[in-house]
C-alpha cells in the first residue's frame, strides 16, 4: 500500500474520470461501428475520443483545486516520521 492520499479537490475528481471517460467513448464507437457499419467505422469516429479527452482536460484545467492535497503525507498524520524536537533551537550543541 502506498501513502498516497486521494485527493478530492474538483480539478482532481474530473482529472480522474479521464480513463473512464475514454474508455466508455472507445466502446460506444466500436458499438456504433458494429451496429451500423459504413460511416461509423472507428476509422472515422476516432477524432471523436480525442474530443472527449480534450473536453475532460479542459474542464480539469477550468476547475478549481481548491483543497487540493498534493499526495504527500500530513505532518501529523500516524506514521509518519517526527521532525526535530521543537525545543532545540538551531546552533544548539555546537562549541567553538
Ligand atoms: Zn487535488
Amino acid at each position: 500500500m502506498s501513502d498516497r492520499i486521494r485527493c478530492t479537490c474538483r480539478r482532481c475528481t474530473i482529472r480522474s474520470l479521464m480513463g473512464p471517460a475514454v474508455v466508455i467513448t472507445i466502446g460506444l464507437l466500436f458499438l456504433l461501428d458494429q451496429l451500423r457499419g459504413g460511416d461509423f467505422s472507428f476509422r472515422n469516429t476516432y477524432p471523436i475520443t480525442l474530443i472527449v479527452i480534450g473536453a475532460v482536460s479542459l474542464a480539469s484545467a477550468l476547475a478549481s483545486a481548491e483543497g487540493h492535497n498534493s499526495g504527500s503525507v500530513p505532518p501529523n498524520a500516524p506514521g509518519s516520521t517526527p521532525t526535530a524536537p521543537p525545543n532545540q533551537l538551531p546552533g544548539q550543541g555546537q562549541r567553538q
